[in-house]
């Protein structure tokens, strides 16, 4: 191994799935609370659910994907679909097995928060970045070799589970469990495991399709299918560069590298997950090597010089993708729902701690420097044998049973030179590049740090101005609250006075009603007294009616009588004169019949 080895900080990066059907119609089919907000495309806030204590806090990572849609929770960054995690996770790491690094890629995540999704996908789903990376593997190989690049590559793939601290090939059914070795040049190595080689990525598609019905998987409350294993995919990636021909001897560089494509079991704690018996024994299996990760890492972050790869299978075999030669990625996936926030929070600081490791990357290649030597050691060899007149050994090394001619040798030795010269030219500019690349990476890992400070300096600029807000908005509450107690006693004493007067009210209501009744009454009787005593008007008019009626009955018979009487008056005068003659008994007392008409009047 020529080249000295890079610093390259393990990429974090976070996806945050949608809301399921479930959590919504458990919502009563509104959008839950949602626990996190994502700020940039690289910071992320966490946000207790109403209710809850704890307070909101702010990670930056190398990338969010936020998977909500739109109609679900907008945000101000593009929604990611399978595609673009594939783009922003499995391209760099494609391009880097190409160079000839080591890679890894592992999802980290409670159950059902969406790690099989994005490494390995569903059908319908579209597929994860496994798949995706197998196929455009392959797709670059064929293009590479329309392209008649002087470069041979073969690819390997094998699967594996660790399931309860055990290791079995998912490539056969049923095998015995495996040990791992550390082999000193391919590292962390499954002894034993099935490793098949491919030549298209249908034979892949069909391999992985084996691998995944060949996988544990054991029912827990929270996800039906959900996988207790922690699977593995291991594409190995050769490549040789044919250089060229010096004599006999071919002049190649062979490169290697290989990934660890890595879906985790679920992290959440076995209380939730509610396993009872055989299934418990799995889950604390589950969660020994997940808290041993967690541990490497702490090690590997605070620079402590044993880190314990080997308390665990896990990173037994994950030990050169933590702090080693790898370029590596890990994937936190986040479920978005209230009832899942510990985890979310919890897998948010395992996740940012992880940030801190900072492997040593290098190309697996056979040495150039040793292979210069060698030639040199040739040129050298020749050399000496031109000057000592060693035919022989000249003719082994020109690879001829020929005489030499001093022209055939000056071709040689031209030929020779050039080759070192090439060689040297090629580990020059690949050391350069590399310089480059290195230099690339730390400022654009400085810019992002940068940026990342400013982003979190905001937030906290914006979270200030949110307590102060809060703190007035308080203090407004309060005096609101004052102002309505004060309210509502004037509320309350109201209501009292019109209670009273509607008492008093209601008092000369049925005082009122009372005397209507007596009015009522009284009028009643004095229209019965009214009726009667018009009656009796009626009887006393009808009565002085028939009096009056009567005394002009009586007057007319007086006048009758008097007329009769003056009528017999008239006659006894007339009598009177015819008997005593004109002066008659009027000079002799005047009595007679005229005396007593006049008498009776
Ligand atoms: P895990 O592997 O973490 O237990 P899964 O990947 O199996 O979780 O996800 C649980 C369910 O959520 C699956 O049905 C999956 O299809 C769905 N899911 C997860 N992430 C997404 C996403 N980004 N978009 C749509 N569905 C998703
Ligand atoms: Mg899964």
């Amino acid at each position: 191994m020529g080249k000295k080895a890079a610093n390259d900080n393990v990429r974090v990066m976070v996806r945050v799935r949608p809301f399921n059907s479930k959590e919504i119609n458990e919502n009563g089919g509104q959008i839950p609370f949602c626990t996190v907000e994502v700020n940039s495309e690289t910071v992320i806030t966490s946000k207790p659910p109403p209710g809850e204590a704890g307070n909101e806090h702010s990670f930056p990572f190398d990338h969010i994907f936020w998977s909500l849609p739109a109609d679900q929770m907008p945000a101000p960054v593009p929604f990611a679909d399978q595609p673009d995690v594939y783009n922003i996770v499995g391209v760099p790491q494609l391009d880097s097995m190409f160079d000839g690094y080591n890679g890894c890629i592992f999802a980290y995540g409670q159950t059902s928060s969406g790690k099989s999704h994005s490494m390995m996908g569903y059908e319908g789903k579209g597929r994860g970045v496994s798949p995706r990376m197998c196929e455009e593997m392959f797709a670059r190989i064929e293009e590479a070799k329309e392209a008649k690049k002087n470069t041979t590559y073969s690819v390997k793939v094998a699967m594996l589970q660790i399931y309860n601290e055990q290791v079995q090939d998912l490539l056969k059914k049923g095998g015995p469990n495996l040990k791992i070795v550390n082999d000193p040049q391919k590292g962390p190595t499954v002894r034993g495991l099935i490793e098949k080689d491919v030549h298209s990525w249908d034979e892949v598609n069909q391999i992985l399709d084996q691998g995944i019905a060949n996988r544990s998987v054991a029912a827990t409350a929270m996800n039906a299918t959900s996988s207790r294993a922690h699977t593995v995919i291991q594409l190995s990636l050769d490549m040789v560069d044919e250089l060229g021909q010096v004599g006999a001897k071919k002049i190649s560089r062979p490169r290697r590298s290989r990934a660890n494509l890595v879906d985790l079991a679920g992290s959440e704690k076995i209380s939730k997950s509610k396993v009872e018996g055989a299934n418990l024994k799995e889950a604390i299996g589950i969660n020994q090597s997940l808290t041993c990760l967690g541990r490497v890492i702490d090690h590997l972050v605070d620079g402590k010089p044993h880190i314990p790869y080997r308390d665990s299978v896990l990173t037994t075999l994950l030990a050169d993708s933590l702090g080693g030669n790898s370029r590596t990625t890990m994937l936190a996936a986040l479920s978005p729902a209230a009832i899942n926030y510990d985890e979310t929070v919890s897998t948010l600081r395992y996740a940012s701690r992880a940030r801190k490791i900072v492997n040593q990357v290098k190309v697996n290649e056979d040495p150039t420097a040793a292979l210069i030597r060698e030639l040199q050691e040739e040129l050298a060899k020749m050399k000496q044998s031109v000057l000592t007149g060693d035919v022989d050994t000249l003719q082994q090394i020109m690879g001829t049973d020929q005489p030499i001619s001093a022209a055939n040798m000056a071709a040689k030795t031209q030929e020779l030179e050039t080759v070192i010269e090439q060689i040297a030219a090629l580990e020059q500019k690949e050391q350069e590049e590399e310089e480059k690349r290195e230099q690339q990476w730390i400022s654009e890992r400085s810019e992002l740090e940068a940026r990342h400070n400013e982003e979190l300096a905001e937030i906290e600029g914006m979270r200030a101005q949110l307590e102060q807000q809060k703190v007035q908005l308080e203090e407004q509450q309060q005096q609101l609250q004052a102002n309505l107690k004060v309210k509502q006693r004037g509320v309350i004493m109201n209501r009292m006075q019109g209670l009273t007067r509607l008492a008093a009210a209601q008092q000369k209501a049925a005082e009122h009603d009372e005397t209507k009744k007596d009015l009522q009454r009284e009028m009643i009787v004095n229209r019965l007294r009214t009726s009667s005593e018009k009656q009796k008007y009626k009887q006393a008019i009808d009565e002085a009616r028939a009096v009056q009626r009567n005394a002009a009955t009586d007057e007319e018979r007086c006048r009758n009588l008097e007329q009769e009487l003056e009528a017999a008056r008239a006659y006894i005068a007339q009598l009177e004169i015819r008997k005593f003659g004109p002066q008659g008994k009027a000079g002799k007392g005047g009595g007679g019949y005229a005396a007593m008409g006049r008498g009776m009047r």
